[in-house]
């Protein structure tokens, strides 16, 4: 018997044997009928020769005496072929019988086996239609309960903004983060009147982090029982800590100003500390053109930037803008790093100072250069620091009293619909609403995205145009005194020391310093009339 062949569906090769067998038994049939019509014949035959053999004896006798032994011959030739025939047939039927018989058998038996095949793979079948059914309730199941995490994670998200501009402003507006540089070969060096054992204490290390709010400093000469003094931060770094654990803690302050607050981080500390080093990495004062290698060592100015932008993307697009300005500060006077001639040279150029009516300083005709991402305003800052450096009598890049503030405005504009505010309070939301100025984009206005000035006043729009600009601002600053403070700013200063015996009194000064910036007591941040797109929230 065949059996169906693995991967033939059981089905149809069953039942094309099936046709197969009935075939077979049809012909059979066929036979068995062809056969029994022969024998019906041979019947005929028979009873014939018998109703001849009983017509009139005298007929007989009569032919008998004429064909005597000749008929007799025949009719025994005949019968002989007769019981032959009739034999045969027997035989035949006999064999046709027991065919048949053992063809119903088999197909019996080979039914049997598809009737088990057939009931074995509808089984099948309906357990796999039960598992699928079961897969489709959990798949189901787990999608209803993915809408729902989604919408829950939605609310958190919401939630945890909120709790994270409250925690910023309960922590306080100035925040003063103390970091200890390591010692490094050149603490040891000294003019050539020291003395070897003076060099030796220069050395050593009289500045520590004590935890991570707590700087201990042994003060006191050499030969007496020193003084231990401690100060407390919002955050002290050992020396072992890294840019990336300086720039977590500035990170959320990021957060803050995309919602609406303008940002002042700045690095305080005298020559040698490490405040270049934290606001823009290892690298030469001037050269900001860090390879990739060097990621790690990359300061605060460089990651703010890329955190700014990477926040942006997740916003709706073309809802925000970002402008540079790079100014350095010395004696009061400011100098634009990123003024160009007129043949599009960059110059350092000195602006002049006003008050505004609301008693602000501004700088009306300070250069603003629209970037679109992290590396193009690494570009541009780097063009004003190399002007730094090249032109050291124009700039003051070597005075220690020389401030370099790089500030990003960030631009965000609304249409009036989508206006209002992180604050579901409805007052807040309404007083910002008022203080929001109406006017265009500078670059919807003049659709050049590259130079633009502060100088041009902004188109007024018909109120009914609705549509609303905010500026909030992020500005960092290297080599500072605290001329960026102009009052309504989250500001944190990152305060730099040098662990060296030889710079204690230094040391002494600027956490002096750093706690009485701590102790400043501020009105409120103002947060930044914000407008807040209601799909991109
Ligand atoms: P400042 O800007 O305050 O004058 P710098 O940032 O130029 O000081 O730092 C002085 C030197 O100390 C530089 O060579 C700098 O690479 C190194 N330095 C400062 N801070 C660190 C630190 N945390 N780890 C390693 N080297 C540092
Ligand atoms: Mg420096």
């Amino acid at each position: 018997m065949m059996w169906p062949r693995r991967g033939l569906d059981p089905g149809s090769v069953w039942a094309q044997r099936l046709r197969q067998l009935e075939q077979r038994l049809r012909t059979k049939e066929e036979r068995i009928v062809v056969l029994e019509t022969e024998n019906a014949a041979l019947h005929l035959k028979l009873a014939e020769y018998q109703g001849l053999a009983g017509r009139g004896t005298s007929e007989i006798l009569q032919l008998y005496a004429v064909h005597g032994q000749q008929l007799k011959l025949q009719r025994r030739s005949v019968v002989t072929q007769l019981h032959g025939a009739i034999k045969r047939l027997k035989q035949d039927l006999k064999s046709l019988h027991s065919f048949a018989l053992e063809l119903s058998k088999d197909f019996q038996r080979q039914s049997k086996i598809c009737l088990y095949q057939v009931l074995a793979a509808v089984q099948g079948i309906q357990l796999q239609n039960e598992a699928m059914q079961m897969f489709q309730i959990k798949a189901f199941d787990l999608e209803q309960s993915l809408q729902e995490v989604t919408e829950r994670y939605e609310k958190e998200k919401q939630k945890r903004k909120a709790l994270h501009n409250s925690l910023i402003e309960l922590r306080g507006n100035i925040r003063v983060h103390c970091r200890i540089r390591p010692l490094l070969p050149f603490d040891a060096a000294a003019g050539h009147s020291v003395s070897q054992d003076r060099r030796r204490n220069f050395s050593e290390k009289v500045a520590y982090a004590a935890d991570d709010e707590t700087v201990l400093v042994k003060c006191g000469r050499p030969g007496h029982a020193s003084v231990n003094k401690t100060f407390q931060f919002e955050r002290v770094y050992n020396d072992l800590e890294s840019q990336d654990a300086v720039f977590a803690d500035v990170a959320p302050l990021l957060t803050s100003l995309l919602d609406g607050y303008n940002v002042c981080i700045m690095a305080y500390g005298q020559t040698g500390s490490g405040k270049t080093y934290t606001m823009l990495g290892p690298q030469l004062e001037g050269n900001l053109a860090f390879s990739i290698e060097e990621e790690s060592e990359l300061g605060i100015i460089p990651r703010a930037t890329q955190e700014v932008f990477r926040l942006i993307s997740e916003k709706p697009p073309g809802s925000y803008w970002v402008e540079v300005s790079v100014v350095e500060v010395y004696n009061n006077e400011i100098f634009d790093l990123l003024a160009k001639d007129s043949y599009g040279k960059v110059f350092g150029v000195k602006r002049d100072v006003v008050t505004t009516k609301e008693g602000k300083s501004d700088v009306p005709l300070l250069t603003h250069e629209t970037v679109e991402n992290a590396s193009e305003f690494l570009h541009l800052v780097n063009k004003g620091l190399q002007l730094r450096v090249t032109h050291p009598t124009l700039v003051h890049a070597h005075s220690s009293r020389s401030h370099l503030v790089v500030t990003l405005t960030i631009t965000t504009v609304v249409f009036g619909d989508n206006f209002g505010t992180l604050w579901e309070d409805e007052q807040t939301s309404q007083r910002l609403n008022k203080e929001a100025s109406c006017t265009f984009p500078q670059k919807m206005r003049d659709n050049k995205s590259t130079s633009s000035s502060r100088a041009s006043s902004p188109v007024q729009l018909e109120a009914t145009e609705k549509m609303k600009q905010v500026k909030t601002r992020l500005q960092l600053v290297d080599l500072a005194g605290s001329e960026c403070v102009g009052g309504d700013a989250k500001l944190l200063v990152m305060l730099c020391i040098s662990p060296g015996q030889k710079y204690l009194t230094e040391s002494m000064q600027s956490l002096g310093f750093g706690t009485r910036a701590r102790q400043v007591q501020r009105g409120q941040v103002k947060k930044k009339n914000f407008p807040v797109s209601s799909k991109g929230k």
